[in-house]
């Protein structure tokens, strides 16, 4: 049978890319988790993708009701689940002050964040269930989280810190916006929000691997300079980046080239190493890549955890 996967933020970028290139396959139908339907919709339409190769299917990441009707909507679909990928994103670069999600948390870690924390927690007893020959979930991670990198050393680096503005609700009124507790800086909210991405990763492979057989992945696709994502960064940014990923960095990539990475982290039969977070290297081979000091710290893992449980009311 096809395999079933559910992308969310398949809309554009990254996720779209990855959804074509799954459907492409045959192999696969694929579920575009996305907030607006009618984008979602034409997006699908703009690059080919055939009908019976996807659905879209309503999901806002940045209200934890909408997730919890996403799952309980993919349950009524009857289809198994055999790969979840969580992909979608807002960067909020320029951004003065905090904007929040319904619950009231900071908009970039609510999204990217707190609903696929809800999404993946709801929708882990649906992989367990796939007779799939194997399972995976997906959870995009990026290099500007990773201090260990040179991308990941352009301020404002991420830190978690202690976690006690995230323990405080992450509101900015009973506690700060930002998760060290800090003063709000929309791009240090993005990159912080792909370490708890990544640790999220890690500590459900610790959690659940062994007992389910589930492969539990996260990757850096490279800079995919094209993409909405930094649609709310100033004008000036937005033309010189992708040439300075091109010609002076290098780590550029289509969107085409790295929705094949994606494709490959969710199809190939030879990843299925779980705990990994996946890198490509110049001739697009695929390896193992270490990840920073705060994004591998298993006690913080455990602890981000623990605390966005209770977030998002499941502790
Ligand atoms: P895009 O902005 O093109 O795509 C982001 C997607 O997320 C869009 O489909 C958007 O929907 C969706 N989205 C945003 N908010 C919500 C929400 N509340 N509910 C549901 N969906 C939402 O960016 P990219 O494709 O570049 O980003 C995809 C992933 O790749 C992200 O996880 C990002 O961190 C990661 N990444 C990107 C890199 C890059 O260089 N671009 C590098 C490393 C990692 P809509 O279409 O409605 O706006």
């Amino acid at each position: 049978r096809k395999g079933t996967v559910i992308i969310t933020g398949a809309s554009s970028g990254l996720g779209l890319a990855t959804a074509k290139a799954l459907a492409e396959t045959g192999e696969w139908h694929v579920i575009m988790a996305c907030r607006n339907f009618l984008k979602a919709e034409k997006a699908a339409k703009s690059v080919g993708i055939t009908k019976e190769n996807y659905s879209v299917m309503h999901l806002d990441l940045a209200s934890l009701e909408s997730v919890r009707q996403f799952a309980d909507t993919f349950r009524r679909s009857g289809r198994p689940l055999d790969a979840l990928v969580c992909n979608a994103a807002v960067y909020l670069p320029t951004a003065k002050d905090p904007t929040y999600t319904a619950e009231g948390f900071e908009l970039s870690v609510g999204t990217n964040h707190l609903g696929h924390f809800l999404l993946a927690r709801l929708l882990l007893d649906d992989l367990k269930q796939s007779d799939y020959p194997y399972k995976r979930l997906i959870i995009v991670g990026s290099i500007t989280g990773n201090t260990n990198t040179l991308a990941g050393n352009v301020p404002p680096k991420a830190n978690l810190g202690d976690l006690r503005g995230l323990a405080g609700g992450l509101n900015g009124i009973q506690s700060s916006a930002m998760i060290d507790g800090g003063d709000f800086d929309g791009a240090k909210a993005y990159k912080d929000s792909k370490v708890c991405n990544m640790l999220t990763m890690q500590e459900f492979h610790r959690r659940y691997h062994e007992e389910t057989g589930i492969t539990f992945a996260s990757l850096y696709p490279g800079c995919i300079a094209t993409t909405g994502l930094f649609r709310e960064h100033i004008p000036l940014f937005r033309l010189l980046f992708p040439p300075f990923q091109k010609y002076i960095t290098k780590g550029y990539v289509s969107e085409e080239e790295a929705g094949g990475r994606l494709a490959q982290v969710v199809s190939d039969p030879s990843l299925t190493k779980s705990g990994v977070y996946w890198s490509w290297n110049k001739n697009s081979e695929s390896f193992e890549n270490q990840l920073s000091k705060e994004a591998s710290d298993a006690e913080k893992a455990r602890k981000l955890w623990e605390v966005s449980e209770k977030l998002v009311g499941l502790a």
